[in-house]
């Protein structure tokens, strides 16, 4: 039985609150997360609608592209501004946690179904076949993320865009609204009840490693695996606390977690 285990019986009230500020940085050419609508726009009105059906009820396929324009995936907007969703982020942060955290379960990354090279050059791993083994007692992840039966700790903000440019990125044909190089996002996680221990896995969780409090480049969005111009990010901490470093130190001892190379 590892040492932690003991540490995750017992919820209670009494715990750390807070709010974690962030900054995420996009270190690649592009970074798109899709809304997952997708625009196709009349560029031209259809006045000759009847004439294009008569040419096709002659035999004719009319060539009706010209109408059209390009397929368009844009990103998540709200009140106008460019915005990751805080179910994205929070999704990112829990993958790297699963994967760390020995013993932790597997909620998210079991359903990733990601047959990239890639993927599995990174996550093929020291990390042992997926198990669930804490049949009474809570994993770490989930005591902290919530799951089915179990609210979470933590709540997740959207990342507002706040600084850079988009870009309309051409991938195989269809138009990819895209943040280039040295876009910045900010975003910020309320939490409550939290161990200093846990404080440190969230922070780990950002790709946070030493004191230095410097994010690891991590991979995110559209394209991560397939297309090296996309999908790296850097997060940093704007408002550092002297906690933090002590938090993550306390996590890293005594998880001893994994880590994970996402350049390639
Ligand atoms: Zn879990």
């Amino acid at each position: 039985m590892q040492r932690f285990h003991t540490q995750y019986t017992e919820r209670n009230s009494i715990g750390l609150e807070g709010v974690l500020e962030l900054e995420m940085e996009v270190v690649s050419d592009y970074l798109h997360v899709g809304s997952g609508v997708y625009d196709v726009e009349i560029i031209k009105p259809l006045e000759n609608i009847d004439q294009l059906v008569e040419t096709a009820l002659k035999g004719t396929i009319p060539d009706v592209n010209k109408y059209f324009s390009p397929v368009t995936h844009e990103m998540n907007r709200y009140l106008g501004k460019v915005i990751i969703p805080g179910s994205t982020i929070k999704g990112l942060v829990r993958t790297r946690l699963e994967l760390s955290i020995r013993d932790a379960c597997f909620i998210v990354s079991r359903n990733s179904n990601t047959s990239s090279a890639a993927y599995k050059r990174i996550f093929r791993n020291p990390r042992p076949r997926p198990t669930d083994r804490f049949p009474q007692r809570v994993c770490p992840v989930c005591d902290l993320l919530g799951n089915s039966g179990l609210a979470s700790k933590v709540s997740f903000s959207d990342f507002i865009m706040t600084q850079g440019k988009v870009d309309y990125v051409n991938v195989n044909g269809q138009y990819y609204e895209s943040c280039v190089k040295g876009s910045r996002f900010r975003g910020k996680v309320l939490y409550r009840s939290l161990k200093p221990i846990e404080l440190g896995m969230l922070l780990y969780g950002f790709g946070f490693r030493d004191k230095k409090l410097e994010g690891k480049v991590m991979l995110i969005g559209r394209f991560k695996y397939s297309d090296r111009r996309f999908g790296r990010v850097r997060f940093s901490l704007p408002s550092p606390k002297q906690e933090y470093v002590k938090a993550l130190e306390d996590f890293v001892r005594t998880f001893k977690p994994f880590d994970y190379n996402e350049e390639w």
